[in-house]
């Protein structure tokens, strides 16, 4: 189901997230933590989320090796209520304090019905998509949103200047046999899809950016400024912004956001200072129980004839089913399993280099 450009590799899973889990070992983590990194971003990839895959891996690194993140971190409970809690990420990475964070919402909803955690000063959590299905694993609907403090890199509606994280929102509903994911950024694309497209990887939509006059862009230069083909991207070297979607409502979400996984977690908004000088995700998650509520019978019997009463509508290309929150990633998992990673040459370049800074050797 993918369009590929050309000079696309496929990488069999198990080769990339060794070489993933032996790239974050030498830069330093141990094992576990190694192994949930690798695993996360090339889940990602498999989910079809090439943005929040192992294209990150050099920056990943680099930021590890900066001191902006920090290795062997717990989540450390800040604020206590029982159905609600406040976790402190310590700046570790987010593929170890985020699920923690879950895992904490999903024990408290389990024994509350409902329960609320808010964690911030997380390292990159990545795909967020990932946090929802871990609380569809246990039975529970979930809700997430997310800031990132410190990041501004996309306009809000009507502006040309840089106010906005790219600030995802996920939501997750356990429907038996019939998962259900929704999760997406509220800017136009995530900035991880301008990095791809930097990467000689898929194009951005039409009026994916803004440059300082008001023009509209798919150029990631607009984003990056000035970059080398194979390298690292930095987004404040660009004097443009990424646009946030659907206009005034996708620009609100996105400002919810802030308000939600920025200032009620305190872990800081996207600006106007960033007085850390570093980037973190906050997360807002909410957990509810259909079991709790009295209502899972119905709740699943109700969703899942609702769920093929959308599947079943006509679409209007007849080579292009109508699809439900989470089922281009299951179907886009089932190919790239199969038949390995897509990866652009660039992106390999890139993640080898590091590799081998690092003394780490490919398996292949
Ligand atoms: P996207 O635009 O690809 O949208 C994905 C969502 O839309 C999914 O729920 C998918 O199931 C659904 N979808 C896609 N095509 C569909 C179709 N044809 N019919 C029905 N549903 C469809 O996602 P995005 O905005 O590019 O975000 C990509 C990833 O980036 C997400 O996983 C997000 O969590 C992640 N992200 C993370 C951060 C962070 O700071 N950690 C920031 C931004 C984005």
């Amino acid at each position: 189901m993918d369009q590929l450009p050309a000079d696309t590799l496929r990488i069999p899973v198990e080769a990339l997230t060794a070489l993933v889990r032996d790239v974050f070992v030498a830069a330093g983590c141990d094992a576990a933590e190694s192994n949930r990194i690798a695993t996360h971003l090339v889940g990602a990839n498999l989910a079809g989320h090439d943005s929040h895959g192992v294209v990150r891996v050099p920056r990943y690194v680099e930021w590890l090796e900066a001191g902006f993140v920090v290795k062997g971190q717990d989540a450390e409970i800040v604020t206590d209520g029982g159905a609600f809690a406040l976790l402190d990420g310590k700046w570790g990475f987010g593929q170890t304090v985020a699920p923690q964070a879950v895992a904490l919402g999903i024990a408290r909803a389990q024994q509350h019905g409902v329960a609320v955690t808010a964690l911030r000063n997380a390292g990159h959590i990545g795909r967020v998509g990932d946090y929802a299905e871990q609380a569809i694993a246990a039975g529970l609907i979930s809700i997430h949103f997310v800031n990132v403090a410190g990041s501004v890199l996309v306009a809000p509606f009507g502006g040309v200047e840089r106010r906005f994280s790219t600030n995802p929102v996920a939501i997750g509903v356990p429907l038996p046999g019939r998962p259900l994911v929704l999760d997406f950024a509220t800017s136009l694309v995530a900035e991880g899809k301008v990095l791809v497209a930097s990467s000689g990887g898929k194009k951005l939509p039409e009026g994916a950016l803004i440059e300082p006059d008001g023009r509209l862009s798919t150029d990631p230069h607009t984003l990056y400024g000035p970059y080398d083909a194979v390298g690292p991207r930095n987004p404040s070297n660009g004097l443009g912004a990424i646009r946030a979607f659907g206009e005034h409502k996708g620009s609100g979400l996105a400002f919810m956001c802030e308000m939600l996984a920025g200032c009620l977690t305190a872990g800081g908004t996207s600006g106007p200072i960033n007085e850390r000088g570093r980037i973190a995700n906050g997360l807002l998650s909410i957990f509810l129980s259909p079991k709790h509520f009295g209502t899972q019978a119905e709740f699943e019997r109700m969703g899942l004839v609702y769920a093929d009463w959308i599947s079943a509508c006509r679409p209007a290309d007849p080579d292009a089913p109508v699809l439900l929150p989470g089922e281009p990633e299951a179907q886009r998992r089932v190919d790239r399993t199969a038949h390995g990673v897509p990866l652009p040459q660039e992106t390999w370049s890139n993640i080898l280099a590091t590799a081998t800074r690092l003394g780490v050797k490919s398996p292949l």
